[in-house]
């Protein structure tokens, strides 16, 4: 089941439309996977545009437009969810050393490109549409591991195939994992793993020579 969802402030930020495209496709991949979320973000989307037509009229109750966040999430999960919009886009496959996966529509238009890779560990970088986070799909092998590192920005890990687990939790596919400064980790997996990344700055290694690491931390910021 999964455990990890993007903070509720996260999801309204996606809903006003306001997320860096490498982040927004966190979310939405995350809502394909995750009917608790989409629910939300429906009714989100469906607040939104409720209040816009609001803010359309004269001022005649200024202050009713000025909802604190929390009442607003209360309000909204009473809301029936809205029905699903058909997705055009269709679902693209991926392989790489000999793993086969299908991914999210969010993020199979850019799914295109070719993997870099350094031992178990695979990269295909894809657009953020930001001028600091990058954007990755990340592929560990079985048995793989990604040397102990905090993260001196925001690391955003949405897992889309396969198991894997660090000092603080396991994962399953649809774990939406949100890490800053103040986690250290290194993540591994026993039969190999798909994951969707967001970084918005380098990795900083805390274990052995990081000089030597430095490739593996380029792969993955
Ligand atoms: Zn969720």
């Amino acid at each position: 089941m999964i455990k990890y969802h993007p903070k509720e402030e996260m999801l309204l930020l996606h809903a006003q439309g306001k997320l860096h495209l490498g982040l927004a496709n966190a979310v939405s991949a995350h809502c394909e996977l995750c009917t608790v979320c989409k629910h939300k973000l429906n009714a989100l989307t469906e607040q939104l545009a409720q209040a816009s037509l609001v803010d359309d009229k004269p001022l005649l109750e200024p202050t009713n437009t000025e909802m604190d966040f929390s009442s607003m999430m209360a309000q909204i999960m009473e809301l029936p969810a809205t029905p699903q919009t058909s997705h055009s886009t269709s679902r693209q496959t991926v392989q790489v050393n000999g793993y086969k996966y299908q991914l999210p529509r969010a993020l199979s238009q850019q799914a295109n490109k070719s993997w870099s890779g350094l031992g178990k560990i695979s990269r295909m970088r894809l657009d953020a549409d930001d001028d600091t986070a990058r954007a990755s799909l990340l592929h560990i092998d079985a048995n793989g591991e990604i040397p102990e590192h905090t993260h001196t920005g925001r690391e955003v890990t949405l897992l889309l195939a396969g198991y894997f687990e660090d000092e603080f939790s396991q994962y399953v596919p649809g774990d939406f994992i949100e890490l800053d400064a103040q986690h250290k980790h290194s993540p591994k997996t026993a039969n190999g793993c798909l994951c969707y990344t967001v970084v918005d700055a380098p990795l900083h290694f805390t274990k052995g020579i990081s000089k030597l690491l430095n490739p593996i931390g380029e792969l993955i910021y």
